[in-house]
């Protein structure tokens, strides 16, 4: 079976949804921590798992050998994702699985955010387990679902200076993730995952201005005011400062991923930033 971990968010979703138009959905079994959120996967008529990556043997009879595994990372920064991690590929390795694909982050990406990724690289190039490294670069989704205050202020607020961004949509990323379970000759590959297009915050304004008919303006600041701005609207201070590394590795030309791999796994262009922009506009 296809075994796709983290399935109730938002990337897993995007995975499970793409992995039906391949596959069969009794092929499918989604992993979640809370069956309480897994409705409409099982909607779709796919198996469900319960595991959540922080109980201690949670995973051992999740796993069958030959099993195509899709480790999407968890979301509790500062909770040893690592440790996490490794349960999921212990068991792994413990059961045989024929694929482990892990989401990670930009191999350029120096940033705190990707220590946690480059720990759970290492534990899985160690395991004996064949692996496939997918290093997602940003999410279009990170800006464009963040707009509330970028329109109630009418401006860009970022430390990330004149660097840019190759975001692409987490459907963009989905697509990638399939084509590696549903395919072949994956094994042992890292793949540089990023959108075919890069993208200064001047231009993000600008293309926001452009589809609301506002003036919206960049408001560049430095990574110590960014933490600032951060904790005064509510963002815990630890978290505040790994957004702020994060711009600052942005300046640096860090989230800038030009390799190709990403449409060429997913056989198709990357969602251009306007399409992402237009859809967020008209959600909200
Ligand atoms: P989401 O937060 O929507 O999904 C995270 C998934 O991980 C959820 O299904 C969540 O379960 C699950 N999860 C978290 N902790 C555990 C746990 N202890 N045990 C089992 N499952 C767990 O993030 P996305 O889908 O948008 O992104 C996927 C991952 O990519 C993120 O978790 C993060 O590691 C990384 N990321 C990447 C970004 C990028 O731009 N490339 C941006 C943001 C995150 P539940 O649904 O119950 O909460």
């Amino acid at each position: 079976s296809i075994v796709v971990t983290g399935a109730t968010g938002h990337l897993g979703r995007h995975v499970v949804e793409q992995l039906l138009e391949k596959v069969p959905a009794d092929q499918v079994t989604a992993v979640v921590r809370n069956p309480g959120k897994a409705a409409g996967l099982a909607g779709l008529g796919v198996r469900i798992t319960t595991a959540d990556y922080s109980v201690p043997g949670a995973f051992d009879t999740v796993f069958t050998a030959g099993d195509k595994v899709l480790l999407i990372s968890g979301s509790e920064v500062g909770n040893d994702r690592v440790g996490q991690h490794k349960a999921v590929i212990d068991a792994a390795a413990a059961a045989g699985v024929a694929l482990l694909a892990y989401t990670s982050a930009p191999g350029s990406l120096t940033a705190a955010l990707a220590d946690d990724h480059r720990g759970t690289e290492a534990v899985l190039t160690e395991s004996g387990v064949p692996y496939v490294l997918l290093r997602n670069g940003w999410y279009h989704e990170n800006y464009t679902e963040n707009l509330a205050p970028v329109l109630a202020h009418g401006a860009v607020t970022h430390a990330a200076g004149a660097g840019r961004v190759s975001s692409a949509s987490r459907a963009d990323y989905a697509a990638a993730a399939v084509a590696v379970l549903t395919g072949e000759g994956h094994e042992g590959r890292t793949y540089e995952l990023g959108g075919d297009a890069a993208w200064s915050f001047g231009e993000y304004a600008a293309e926001l201005s452009r589809q609301t008919g506002r003036d919206i303006a960049e408001h560049p600041v430095s990574a110590r005011e960014l933490t600032g701005i951060l904790t005064g609207a509510g963002v815990p201070e630890a978290f505040a400062v790994i957004l702020a590394g994060v711009d600052a590795s942005i300046a640096e030309g860090e989230l800038v991923v030009d390799s190709g791999d990403l449409s060429r796994l997913a056989g198709r262009p990357t969602t251009p930033l306007a399409d992402a922009v237009a859809a967020a506009l008209k959600a909200a």
